[in-house]
């Protein structure tokens, strides 16, 4: 049977446009529905403009550390209004090059909302088209749990655009999206609270990591309550909102962030024309190939449900890609050492097992760490630690993980990332010469293991 594409793909995020790009240049007659933004979350509503409200958070300190090198400097004043509108000129920007990235590729480009009709047969905008293969890259959504007075709350969606940055913040979530969050609405000013369900953040972090950022988002005057859940919010009539904790507490505070996880986007898809099965969590299930249980049709990203961060969905858009249409290039997605930042303030930079599993995987670790003042704080007041932190194989000399805390931690853990990858030992490390004077050469000169 002819169709009228060989791929169509619904969703132009991360996984999307890589597949669409890559499938394109390899020949393949390729089509592409996008309903909401092009670059999907992560240019629009993701890593890119949080990383630039981020880089915002940081002036507050950056001013602050000026005067222990001699600058003075009149009150710094900051407009929420102006970064939000310079954010927003600058992701217009990025639109306009994924919509160039695609047309000059070859792709045709669908702007609507995409629905299956059948295996083979696309809906978007009232017109319908056959594709051989058809690729899920949807991604996700931001889930609030229900709860009374939910509808006062807000999502990372809503946060990139709020016309005024509130006075008091309450921020749900011991995850990536409330840690970064919190340490944004903390670094331009708000009184800000991060309400944590269990007795401390990060799960799935190293150990030091977790107890490290806690003692630094605390000496930044961060109000970090653990063991704490919200029951109901209620608007108060003047605006602000009343939020009843589970313990029977209760809070005053001008918003409620939710940073809770994120749902995979399947609203009005019509996967249930299809044979596409999900997991218990919801996600679309795939095998190694990003096939699921429908012949004709694959999933890749975050609605899939496996490693959400944009360079994962690049790997499997390209995979896709590649297997489909340029099979002798096929290289299958490598889960192993996948490298992390989370930008806390100060960021977070890992690679690799944390101490806790590498134990569960039957390790004999031997473990080390370093604590210090990072060099540009020495002639400021600012008493911000850094962690580093490798997590070793005892028999074999491998290095298993490495974890920091501290600035321009996940710069500093890219490179390390190639190192682990190659399976480089402790002795590796060692042997390799630090660039003078940097944080980073710290990795390379610690001797003395924990006791
Ligand atoms: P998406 O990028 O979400 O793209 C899916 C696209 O599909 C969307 O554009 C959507 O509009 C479209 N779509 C959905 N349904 C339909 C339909 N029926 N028809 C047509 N189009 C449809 N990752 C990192 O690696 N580093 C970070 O610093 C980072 N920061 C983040 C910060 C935040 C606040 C959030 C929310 C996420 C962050 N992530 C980060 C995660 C990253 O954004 C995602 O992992 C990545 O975007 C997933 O790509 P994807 O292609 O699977 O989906
Ligand atoms: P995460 O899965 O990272 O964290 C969700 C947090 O919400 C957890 O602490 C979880 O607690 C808590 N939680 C879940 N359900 C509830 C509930 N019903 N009530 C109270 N607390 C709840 O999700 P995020 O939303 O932070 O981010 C989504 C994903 O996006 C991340 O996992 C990451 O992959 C990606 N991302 C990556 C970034 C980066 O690379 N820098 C930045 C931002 C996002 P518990 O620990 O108990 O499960």
């Amino acid at each position: 049977m002819a169709y009228d594409f060989d791929l169509f793909v619904i969703g132009a995020g991360s996984g999307g446009v890589r597949a669409a790009r890559f499938a394109a240049g390899f020949g393949a007659k390729v089509a592409v529905a996008e309903s909401r933004y092009l670059g999907g979350t992560c240019v629009n509503v993701g890593c890119v403009p949080k990383k630039l409200l981020v880089y915002g958070a940081h002036f507050a300190d950056d001013f602050e550390h000026a005067k222990g090198f001699g600058w003075s400097l009149d009150e710094a004043g900051f407009d929420w209004a102006t970064l939000i509108a310079n954010k927003n000129r600058e992701i217009e920007r990025l639109n306009g090059i994924y919509r160039n990235l695609l047309v000059n590729s070859g792709v045709t480009l669908h702007e609507g909302h995409a629905r299956l009709i059948d295996p083979h047969q696309v809906e978007v905008n009232g017109q319908r088209f056959t594709a051989k293969k058809i690729l899920i890259a949807t991604g996700g959504w931001p889930q609030i749990p229900e709860i009374p007075g939910r509808e006062h709350a807000i999502s990372s969606n809503e946060a990139f655009f709020l016309k005024t940055l509130p006075k008091r913040v309450i921020v749900v979530g011991g995850g990536y999206i409330a840690v970064e969050f919190a340490g944004i609405f903390e670094g331009l000013g708000a009184e800000t609270t991060l309400l944590y369900r269990r007795e401390l953040f990060l799960r799935g972090f190293d150990i030091s990591v977790r107890k490290h950022l806690q003692e630094e988002l605390t000496k930044r005057g961060m109000d970090l309550q653990f063991n704490a859940d919200i029951q109901r919010i209620d608007k108060q009539a003047d605006g602000s909102l009343k939020v009843t904790l589970k313990d029977g507490r209760s809070l005053e505070t001008d918003c409620v962030f939710y940073a809770t996880g994120r749902r995979p986007m399947l609203d009005n898809l019509g996967l249930e024309h299809t044979g596409v099965r999900f997991d218990e969590r919801g996600f679309v299930e795939v095998n190694d190939q990003y096939e699921t249980a429908e012949p004709s049709i694959l999933a890749i990203g975050d609605v899939i449900g496996r490693v959400q961060l944009t360079p994962v969905a690049l790997a499997e858009g390209m995979a896709v890609a590649r297997r489909l249409f340029q099979p002798e290039q096929y290289r299958k997605v490598d889960y192993l050492h996948i490298p992390t930042a989370v930008f806390s303030q100060p960021p977070i930079g890992t690679v690799g097992l944390t101490e806790e599993q590498a134990r569960e995987q039957g390790h004999d670790v031997v473990l080390f760490e370093s604590r210090f003042r990072p060099m540009k704080l020495t002639l400021t007041e600012c008493q911000e630690r850094t962690l580093m932190k490798l997590v070793v194989d005892k028999k074999s000399d491998k290095v298993l993980g490495c974890h920091m805390v501290g600035p321009d931690a996940g710069e500093i853990v890219q490179g390390l990332a190639i190192a682990l990858k190659a399976g480089a030992t402790k002795q590796l490390f060692d042997e390799t010469i630090g660039v003078h004077p940097t944080a980073a050469e710290e990795f390379v000169t610690l001797r003395t293991p924990v006791a």
